[in-house]
């Protein structure tokens, strides 16, 4: 079956107790045991639940792993994978990653004696130059986020393998709907299901999906004694959305490839940072890696520098401004001051993250209603 298919279909088998077609949401926090010290399929809701267990069936499907886990957030879910390390092991991660990532990294994961190292995963070399011998994990976003660098997931792969090291991918922005890292090599596939995966800015959750039984074992069991599991409500609701996953993608994508365009043609933009127009550095990789097209986010960079990106962040009228991404609703937002503000404003700047960028999320709207928005956003902010 393809992708769009199994959105719909895999794990949401119907009721076989009623035909309903949707199956049930078990908001059973515990089961009944067969008898003393026998267990049956569930018996606590952390350690699983029915509902949550038909979205981590879909998720595995659509991204090709073996299995899954559902998280109450993205960061749960990623401060999993940090749990895999001890104390003096050594992670290099991209410097174009989400900047709840970054803090985890630098001032979470850091105490436990463990060192961070970011390096520009779009340069192989500086990835290179960054692994150690107790680089135990390479951690990568593609599209990167703000600056929407595009990552060779494959070739990460194989260098993180040659070093002893996993390959864990946020694939939160590209969607399995137009990359699927786990088929390129990597070894774990992160979401923030809270975006593209839910879809309408209604739930907080997040996701593993890994393709090596062993590994998911030992994420499982991290998971279940740390107890950040996604709850039944939000694993309905993702479930929900993800059967319209790749419609919308693909919707939002085309709308975010004629918004690039209009704006890299306006001269009050001073740069357009979206991997489907052909000067982006990450073009060719991209045309190669995502699956038909590249994504519904963008960021620019306004004439006029940091005072100029606020008034346009101040100005749109239906791109609210807002942090997240990925739902039908579009968004708009200053990195520098909200999504990455958890940055060291050093480290932003030195990775290109400057105080003038401005990061639009394009949801579901008509192409037009959303660029005369822009254009009178713009408009704005050139007349003061
Ligand atoms: N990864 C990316 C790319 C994100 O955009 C986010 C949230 O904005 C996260 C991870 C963290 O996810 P959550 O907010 O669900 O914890």
């Amino acid at each position: 079956m393809r992708l769009r298919t199994r959105a719909i279909h895999v794990g949401n088998e119907r009721d076989p107790q009623t035909g309903a077609v949707v199956p049930p949401i078990h908001l059973a926090s515990t089961f009944v045991q067969p008898g003393a010290g026998q267990w049956g399929a569930f018996d606590y809701t952390r350690s699983g639940n029915p509902t949550r267990k038909a979205l981590e069936t879909t998720l595995a499907s659509l991204e090709s792993g073996c299995g899954s886990l559902g998280f109450a957030s993205g960061m749960a879910a990623t401060h999993c994978v940090t749990m895999l390390l001890e104390q003096g092991d050594h992670v290099v991660a991209g410097s174009d990653i989400y900047g709840g990532t970054y803090r985890l990294l630098h001032k979470i994961v850091n105490r436990s004696g463990i060192e961070v190292t970011l390096a520009p995963s779009t340069d192989l070399g500086a990835v290179e130059a960054a692994l150690r011998p107790r680089t135990r994990l390479v951690w990568i976003e593609s599209p990167g986020n703000p600056l929407m660098s595009i990552t060779d997931v494959a070739a990460c792969a194989e260098l993180a393998h040659r070093h002893g090291a996993i390959l864990a991918v946020d694939n939160t922005l590209a969607t399995p709907v137009l990359t699927r890292p786990l088929e390129l090599g990597a070894d774990v596939v992160m979401h923030s299901a809270t975006k593209y995966l839910g879809g309408h800015s209604d739930l907080l959750g997040g996701a593993l999906v890994v393709k090596d039984p062993e590994l998911l074992k030992r994420l499982y069991f991290i998971q279940n004694a740390t107890g950040a599991v996604m709850g039944p409500w939000e694993a309905f609701l993702c479930s929900r959305g993800i059967k319209t996953l790749e419609l919308r993608v693909r919707e939002q994508s085309r709308t975010a490839a004629h918004l690039a365009a209009f704006l890299a043609a306006d001269r009050r933009v001073a740069r357009v940072l979206y991997p489907g127009l052909p000067d982006h550095p990450g073009h060719a990789v991209a045309r190669r890696q995502m699956d038909g097209a590249f994504g519904a986010m963008l960021s620019f960079e306004v004439a006029g520098g940091s005072e100029a990106a606020k008034r346009v962040v101040e100005s749109t009228r239906l791109f609210q401004l807002a942090v997240s991404l990925g739902a039908v609703e579009s968004l708009i937002e200053q990195p520098a001051t909200m999504s990455h503000a958890s940055y060291d404003r050093a480290d932003r700047l030195a990775h290109g993250i400057t105080d003038g960028l401005v990061r639009l999320s394009v949801g579901l709207e008509a192409l037009e209603d959303l660029q005369e928005d822009l254009e009178q956003a713009l408009g704005r902010a050139a007349g003061g």
